[in-house]
């Protein structure tokens, strides 16, 4: 049985919970306090008046110490709320689930589906539990019967980013059922990716891009010279030449791109040999494009928030506008770029006011095209705009 405990929330913080914000955070709480806390404590949660704010369960997170689950004074937190909970965030996503051509996709976003610190992926029949606190951890039991009670699962498979720093627990990620062959080959908009469960904290693809490549594939990519930066496993490569790019050029860092990206071709019936894969740091790529006087119809930038290399560390809030401005040199008239971020640091806005910083450093105008935030797999809550995090603007260079 979970220990439950009363929790008395300071006052500028109830305010927000009484809001809605489902987060749980810090300073909410005095420090000695939270040190008395195990992880997975229910806590019924009271203002200063003692009037009932909400039952959560605590969790230490990257951010915050934990979610809010419920705001019924009655209810329980047990396997039926579990089980109405993802019933609920199942029954959302029946027309991706209804979709032959999509067999990968969010069935459950943490916050947004109103469970903090869980998410959960459909990867053709498999399902991914990613569990962000040995907190929500605890629920465990409750939450894979819950989820059998609902679907027909063909095995399950879980990734753990305990710590303050989401930071992935390596382990052997097979929970239940039949163990994967990987790699698993999964289908996005009629695109194959190549993905695997049981081998780090990544799959092979993230699942928030979607509409993006298939926006990159349908729209943007015919008969283009297209460079993907932070390529990864090539997904965003995939598309264009999928949508008849005249040839990708994919750079990455990591010595696995190369492999990872061929293969996301191999099993696409692309020839990677007429594709150019490099690996090599994106800024030392930028100095020899320049050099070689390379440019590019679409280029495609999606860093991580924050990434250290040998070289230098890069952080999306500090270095965003330079990295456009390389992006900028390299696209050629009437050419576009694809500006992501998952940072979730800085807002939409934000993001704007360094595009129009970088352009203007640059001299060059722009037009704005269109613009992406996550996909309605990725459910948000109003009450929680961090968890909006990502930012997806297509630019025209126009001079
Ligand atoms: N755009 C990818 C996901 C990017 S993940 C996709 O859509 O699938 C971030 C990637 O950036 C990682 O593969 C990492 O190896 C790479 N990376 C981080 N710093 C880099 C740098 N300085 N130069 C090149 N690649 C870098």
């Amino acid at each position: 049985m979970t220990k439950e405990q009363t929790a008395v929330i300071k006052q500028r913080y109830a305010a927000k919970l009484k809001n809605g914000y489902p987060l749980i955070e810090k300073s909410a709480f005095d420090q000695p306090f939270i040190d008395s806390l195990q992880e997975g404590t229910l806590l019924r949660l009271l203002d200063e008046k003692g009037a009932f704010l909400g039952k959560g369960y605590f969790g230490r997170q990257n951010k915050g110490v934990g979610w809010v689950l419920t705001r019924k004074q009655g209810e329980e937190i047990d396997r039926p709320f579990f089980q109405s909970r993802l019933k609920a965030a199942f029954d959302k996503r029946a027309a991706l689930k209804a979709d032959d051509q999509t067999t990968v996709f969010r069935l459950f976003n943490g916050e947004g589906d109103g469970i903090g610190g869980l998410t959960i992926d459909y990867y053709d029949r498999f399902y991914l539990c990613t569990w962000y606190s040995e907190g929500i951890y605890s629920f465990r039991k409750e939450v894979y019967e819950a989820l059998q009670s609902i679907v027909t699962c063909k095995g399950i498979y879980e990734k753990k980013r305990f710590s303050a720093k989401g930071q992935y627990v390596e382990d052997d990620d097979f929970v239940s059922g039949e163990r994967g062959e990987f790699p698993l080959l999964v289908k996005e908009n009629g695109m194959t990716f190549a993905v695997y469960l049981n081998d780090g904290p990544m799959t092979g693809v993230f699942l928030d891009q979607r509409d993006v490549r298939k926006r990159i594939r349908d729209h943007y990519a015919d008969g283009k010279d297209v460079l993907n930066t932070f390529s990864y496993t090539g997904a965003f490569s995939v598309a264009a030449a999928l949508g008849g790019a005249r040839k990708t050029t994919s750079v990455d860092l990591a010595k696995r791109s190369l492999p990872k990206t061929i293969e996301q071709f191999s099993v696409n019936q692309i020839d990677y040999e007429a594709q150019d894969i490099v690996v090599i740091d994106v800024f030392q790529y930028f100095s020899y494009a320049r050099k070689k006087g390379k440019t590019f119809d679409l280029v495609i930038l999606d860093p991580p928030s924050f990434a250290r290399s040998k070289k230098r560390t890069f952080s999306a809030q500090k270095d965003y506008t330079g990295l456009l401005q390389e992006a900028i040199a390299l696209t050629r008239k009437n050419g576009l770029i694809v500006a992501s971020t998952n940072c979730s640091l800085f807002s939409m806005k934000k993001f704007h006011s360094f595009i129009r910083e970088a352009f203007s450093r640059e001299g060059v105008s722009y037009e704005l095209m269109e613009q992406y935030s996550l996909p309605d797999d990725f459910r948000t809550t109003k009450a929680f705009p961090e968890g909006d995090y990502l930012k997806v603007v297509f630019l025209k260079r126009l001079s």
